[in-house]
């Protein structure tokens, strides 16, 4: 594969993503791994190699900014059950962490690997993966490891999150005993081995109090974790004011989120990052996408593809359709929330989700002459061509 500059060109459309507003055919010089230049093809610079992409869409590499893929097992027989009304306790979670727990180095790897492939695939070319279905310091250490094994044999790139606090595992006396261990214990494991870049917490009723979230995020912020949340999904707790308070980066799900949430998001730099997919499946509230976009908040959207709630790990494309269709979104806006609203949630403005000079050069020249095609074909938009830091890769 060479090193050497490649102008990408086109006539089709252009999101970068914004709609690029030059005159037709563009070009983009890629060198050295990133963009250097954007701009009408009369007037690009000469490069060692030229692809032409015709007409088709062409955008950022998606960044999904909200997964799960550490874990075993298979639920599927919960999404039956509770389309036939048994509620959502969440204790599904633990059989998960069971057959996690159960399952070797070897399986638990290759899972992760099969779901980072499908990803990439879909046209995910940063997708940020957490642990949370060991919920014991040996086991989310082999979670985030395992991650990072199976991140390295491939060309996606993935950002780590340490989820210890996801749900209570079986042989804790409570749930603030357990936020102790995952403070104290758990936050000096996973930074010495230098195995994550932010810690998340389920802050929700039923898992984890405002409280105990507070206790686990103030110890990663002191150990130098970045912070995010799972805010307001079931209940409206007070989690995304507790996130605003604590800096994090992105409050996430915010199905339960009321004006006055959505005012103190505006209010703060934090992203809000949307997962249509569970809240679908869930069948529960839809997130107040519209009311956080007009109240001028970074808006990111995500797959939330996870063991119990929304398993489908190829569906960017469906979730950007899903922003469109269900959240109220333009198609636009929901393609820039899944490239550049996805890299603000990562605390990658700039470097990733977007076709700007100095950023990574990942892109997606996609099966499709307009972003339309996400609401028009709902899920079955794919990539016919991807690239990550210049480097085209196979799906
Ligand atoms: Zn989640």
């Amino acid at each position: 594969m060479s090193d050497g500059s490649l102008l990408l060109t086109g006539h089709g459309r252009l999101l970068t993503p914004r709609p690029f507003d030059g005159p037709d055919p563009w070009a983009i010089l890629v060198r050295d791994g990133l963009f250097a230049w954007i701009g009408p093809l009369t007037d690009a610079p000469a490069a060692d190699s030229t692809v032409d992409l015709g007409a088709a869409l062409v955008t950022p590499g998606l960044v999904d900014a909200h997964t799960h893929p550490a874990f075993a097992g298979e639920r599927s027989d919960e999404a039956a059950a509770r389309i036939e009304g048994a509620p959502y306790s969440g204790g599904g979670i633990l059989r998960t962490v069971a057959a996690t727990r159960a399952a070797s180095d070897d399986e638990l790897r290759s899972l992760i690997g099969a779901r980072l492939r499908a990803s990439l695939a879909s046209g995910v070319t940063t997708i940020e993966c957490k642990s949370g279905y060991g919920l014991a310091t040996d086991e989310e250490i082999r979670s985030l490891r395992l991650i990072g094994e199976a991140a390295a044999g491939l060309p996606i790139r993935v950002v780590r999150t340490f989820l210890g606090a996801h749900a209570v595992p079986p042989e804790a006396a409570s749930a603030a005993e357990y936020a102790a261990v995952v403070a104290e214990e758990m936050i000096p494991a996973v930074t010495a081995a230098g195995s994550a870049e932010f810690c998340d917490v389920f802050c929700d009723r039923g898992f984890f109090s405002p409280a105990d979230a507070e206790r686990i995020l103030r110890a990663a912020a002191t150990a130098g974790l970045g912070v995010r949340m799972h805010a307001d999904q079931l209940a409206r707790t007070g989690a995304t004011e507790l996130a605003i308070r604590l800096g994090a980066v992105s409050a996430d799900h915010l199905e339960q989120l009321d004006d006055g949430g959505v005012a103190a998001l505006a209010a703060s730099g934090v992203v809000a990052t949307l997962l249509p997919g569970p809240a679908l499946v869930m069948r529960d509230r839809l997130p107040p996408a519209r009311a956080l976009l007009d109240a001028g908040v970074t808006v990111a959207l995500a797959s939330d593809a996870n063991a119990g709630t929304f398993g489908a790990w190829a569906a960017m494309p469906l979730v950007i359709g899903l922003g469109a269709t269900l959240l109220g979104m333009t198609v636009a806006e929901a393609v820039g929330a899944a490239t550049a609203g996805g890299a603000a949630a990562l605390g990658l403005t700039g470097r990733r989700g977007v076709i700007g000079v100095g950023a990574d050069a990942d892109l997606v020249a996609w099966d499709a002459e307009h972003e339309g095609a996400f609401a028009l074909n709902l899920g079955a938009v794919r990539p016919s061509r991807t690239w990550i830091g210049g480097h085209e890769v196979s799906g």
